[in-house]
C-alpha cells in the first residue's frame, strides 16, 4: 500500500506492506484523514515530544516508521481473529485514535501505531463507531477534532450565563467556538492575529473577534468582574499561560487545550490573588467522541468553513508547508485514493 511516511524530517510517499489485522482488529481502507495541529507539532518537534510522551508513560516503538494521521474515516475491509464482525465489509466507520495491542493502548498516528496518512490502517473493532449515511466523509473527518472541543467545554463546566474567551482560532479554537455556540453561550470572544481565522471564528459562532495586536481581548470582560469568565487557550506556545494569568480578571477559569511541549512559568501569587483556576485537558472520552459525531450528524455545527482544502498523499509535504501560514490553510483533508 501507499503511505506518506516521515523519514529524516521529510515526507516520502512509498509502498509498504499492507498491515495484517491481529486479534480484535480490523483492516480498514482510509477514505479521508484530516491533518491535525498536533501532527504539525509531531513532525516539527518529534524528538522532544517523544521524550515527553515516553516520560509520561506512552508506549513508543522506536523501530516503526512514523505515519501520522488520527482524524480518519475508513471502510471495513477485513477482520482479524477473535472479532465479533458487527460490521459489514464496506461499512464506513470512525474511531477514537487508539488501538489495542495485547493489553496496551497505542496512540494511532504516532510512533506507537501507524496512522491514516496511508491507504490502509489497523483499527480495534470494539472502538469502531458507524458513520451515518447522511454524514459526508468531510464532516465525519471532523468528529475527532470537534471532540476535543466537546471535552474542553465539558471540563470547563461553563454555565449558560458564562462568558468565554477563545485564544487562538486554529482548528481546535474553532472546534471550541463551535461547541460553545452549540451550547448557547451568549458571549464568545475569539482572539487571533490572522484576519482569515478571525473571519472563520465569526462564521463558526464567535460573537466578537479581536486582533490582539490592536486591542486586549480581555477588554470586553473588564466591566463585569463578578461574572463567570472562562479562557480557552488553543495556541500551545510557551509564555501564553503566564500571559493569561497576568491578564485575566479575578475568579477566571483557564482551560489549557493547546499542545505545548515547552516550559511555561507564571507567578503563583498573581494567580492566587485572583483566585484563578487552571484546568488542563487532554483528548476526550469515548462518549464525548460519540457526542461529537452526533452533533455533526444532526447538523448542529457549521463545519463547512473549517475545511480549507483536500489533497492526496502526494500533497502532504506541500500541505504541511502551507499550514504554517494561517492565511492559507485551516483544516486540510487527505484522500489517499484520490488521483
Ligand atoms: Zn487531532
Amino acid at each position: 500500500m501507499k503511505a506518506a511516511i516521515v523519514r529524516d524530517k521529510q515526507f516520502v510517499v512509498d509502498e509498504i506492506p499492507t498491515p495484517v489485522p491481529g486479534p480484535g482488529q480490523v483492516l480498514a481502507k482510509v477514505r479521508i484523514c484530516g491533518i491535525c495541529g498536533s501532527d504539525l507539532h509531531l513532525f516539527k518537534h518529534a524528538e522532544e515530544l517523544l521524550s515527553t510522551a515516553e516520560a509520561a508513560g506512552m508506549v513508543i516503538d522506536k523501530n516503526s516508521e512514523l505515519i501520522l494521521g488520527h482524524e480518519f474515516v475508513a471502510e471495513v475491509v477485513a477482520f482479524g481473529p477473535d472479532t465479533e464482525q458487527r460490521f459489514n465489509v464496506g461499512d464506513r466507520v470512525c474511531s477514537i485514535p487508539f488501538r489495542k495491542q495485547g493489553d496496551q493502548l497505542l496512540n494511532i498516528g504516532t510512533p506507537a501505531a501507524q496512522g491514516a496518512y496511508a491507504e490502509y490502517l489497523l483499527l480495534t473493532e470494539e472502538f469502531l463507531v458507524p458513520v451515518p449515511d447522511a454524514l459526508s466523509d468531510e464532516a465525519a473527518a471532523l468528529v475527532e477534532p470537534l471532540a476535543v472541543g466537546v471535552h474542553a467545554v465539558a471540563k470547563s463546566a461553563i454555565t449558560d450565563s458564562g462568558s468565554a474567551l477563545v485564544i487562538g482560532c486554529g482548528p481546535i479554537g474553532l472546534a471550541t467556538i463551535a461547541i460553545l455556540k452549540m451550547r448557547g453561550i451568549e458571549q464568545i470572544v475569539a482572539a487571533d492575529y490572522s484576519p482569515r481565522r478571525r473571519g472563520l471564528a465569526q462564521q463558526m459562532g464567535a460573537t466578537l473577534v479581536v486582533d490582539p495586536a490592536e486591542e486586549s481581548p480581555y477588554q470586553s470582560f473588564s466591566d463585569e468582574p463578578n461574572g463567570e469568565f472562562v479562557v480557552y487557550e488553543c495556541v500551545g506556545l510557551p509564555g501564553l499561560l503566564k500571559q493569561i494569568v497576568d491578564q485575566v480578571p479575578k475568579q477566571a477559569k483557564i482551560v489549557m487545550i493547546g499542545l505545548c511541549a515547552g516550559d511555561d512559568s507564571y507567578t503563583p501569587l498573581t494567580a492566587m490573588m485572583k483566585e484563578v483556576q487552571i484546568q488542563f485537558v487532554y483528548y476526550y472520552t469515548p462518549e464525548e467522541f460519540s457526542q461529537s459525531l452526533e452533533a455533526l450528524s444532526e447538523g448542529r455545527v457549521n463545519w463547512e468553513p473549517w475545511v480549507s482544502s483536500k489533497i492526496n498523499l502526494d500533497g502532504v509535504a506541500n500541505a504541511f508547508r502551507a499550514l504554517q501560514d494561517p492565511e492559507r490553510e485551516v483544516k486540510v483533508l487527505i484522500e489517499p485514493f484520490s488521483k
